[in-house]
């Protein structure tokens, strides 16, 4: 009896402890502790006796007082998340390269490394083996810097089940990939997931590390509700229901690559005829633009020359640019439909092509989507981040702590 009652009240504890970090993490200001105990209910006395765990732990520091928000005569001081302590690591192995990040619980990028590379026919034995190379002078520069590493994530550009099997990802040639069998995933335990899906929870203002404070320039809220397209070779997808992934039954929600806007389309890797893919994606826009064909138009200069053609008014890359956007238009109108969202990112090569791009689509949109008389669509190109997914991956390895913070103490 005295056993359990004793877990529960750290269950509590845990949980309070959570609700605090992330309250923190999502406030686009500096709160104190009268301001967290408001924001998150919990008595002025439980949360002095949280915020010194917090303190004593190096999770938070105390910020300047806020002498403008002086109340009865004192002012305020903030709790700031510390910076130096908690680490999470992203891995990611992509259609063009595989690489490492370390990200700080407040949100300061630690060190990162990518390798392009020709993934094209790549051996999965050996992709491993490289990212292993190239992740461990980036750990030993967080041991020597004294950090703690939570957890880590890792994003791949196919379906990942729970059981960490890489199901597929059809532009490496996967499939059905063990991929605990590898030494760098059991040293480091990632949480393997989609690109996409860990591309769009970077996306998510809060959701693992320090908000941006003080600029308001966010262009979403950490609870918002959006789609976000990530497109390379493949396009995936994700939808972001108020602030939270909705991954699907088994994970594999959001491959909106695979919608088919053509039932005699070209056939897609994937078996189908017409999908998405096989007008939008990365290869088959630099292949309708005449640069190059089969492994040749992988590359990234293949891509660089479809984007100068373009520019140049070049009648068939422009041909190639505006068939790609019809068929995103289209599949982004179906998938509207069906999640009744108004918020779309456009994540990925796509983004490259600017704001204009980005207002078409959005103008389009708004004429073709059937609640378009109550909805405004919105198309957002979020700010140049090189691996989105890479950092997302990173902060589902931070997630781990701010959902067990006790876990983590040292006492
Ligand atoms: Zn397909």
């Amino acid at each position: 009896m005295t056993a359990l009652r004793s877990i529960n009240q750290d269950d509590l504890r845990n949980h309070n402890l959570s609700v605090i970090i992330d309250t923190i993490l999502r406030s686009p200001m500096p709160l104190s502790r009268a301001d967290l105990a408001k924001a998150t209910g919990l008595t002025k006395a439980t949360m002095s006796l949280l915020g010194a765990l917090l303190l004593k732990n190096r999770v938070v520091r105390e910020g300047n007082p806020e002498t403008s928000q002086i109340t009865y005569g004192r002012p305020s001081t903030p709790l700031a998340i510390s910076h130096g302590r908690w680490a999470g690591v992203g891995l990611q192995i992509n259609t063009d390269g595989y690489g490492c990040l370390a990200m700080d619980l407040d949100g300061s990028l630690i060190d990162s490394a990518w390798v392009h590379d020709d993934m094209h026919e790549a051996r999965p034995d050996h992709v491993f083996s490289s990212l292993d190379a190239l992740v461990r002078p980036l750990e030993a520069k967080l041991k020597r810097k004294r950090y703690r590493v939570v957890g880590a994530g890792l994003a791949l550009p196919g379906l990942v089940t729970d059981d960490m099997t890489l199901l597929m990802a059809r532009n490496l040639g996967w499939e059905r990939l063990d991929l605990s069998r590898f030494d760098l995933v059991q040293r480091l335990d990632p949480i393997a997931g989609n690109e996409a899906r860990l591309a769009a929870l970077s996306q998510i203002p809060g959701y693992a590390t320090q908000r941006s404070t003080g600029g308001g320039n966010d262009l979403l809220g950490p609870t918002d509700s959006f789609l976000y397209i990530s497109t390379d070779i493949g396009i995936g997808g994700a939808v972001v229901r108020h602030g939270a992934i909705e991954a699907g039954d088994h994970g594999f929600a959001g491959e909106l690559g695979h919608a088919s806007v053509d039932l005699n389309g070209p056939t897609c890797r994937c078996g189908r005829r017409g999908c998405l893919e096989t007008y939008a994606g990365r290869k088959a826009l630099v292949e309708a633009a005449g640069i190059a064909a089969g492994s040749e138009a992988l590359s990234s200069q293949a891509m660089d020359e479809l984007y100068r053609r373009w520019q140049q008014d070049d009648p068939k890359a422009v041909d190639a640019i505006d068939r790609g956007v019809d068929a995103m238009i289209s599949v982004i109108a179906t998938a509207i439909n069906i999640v009744d969202v108004d918020t779309v990112i456009l994540g990925g090569f796509w983004s490259n092509f600017g704001g204009d791009l980005a207002q078409r689509l959005q103008n389009r949109l708004n004429q073709l989507t059937l609640g378009r008389d109550a909805v405004h669509v919105r198309v957002l190109i979020p700010s140049r981040t090189p691996n989105p997914a890479l950092s997302g991956a990173a902060l589902i390895g931070l997630r781990r702590f701010i959902d067990n913070p006790l876990g983590f103490f040292d006492d």
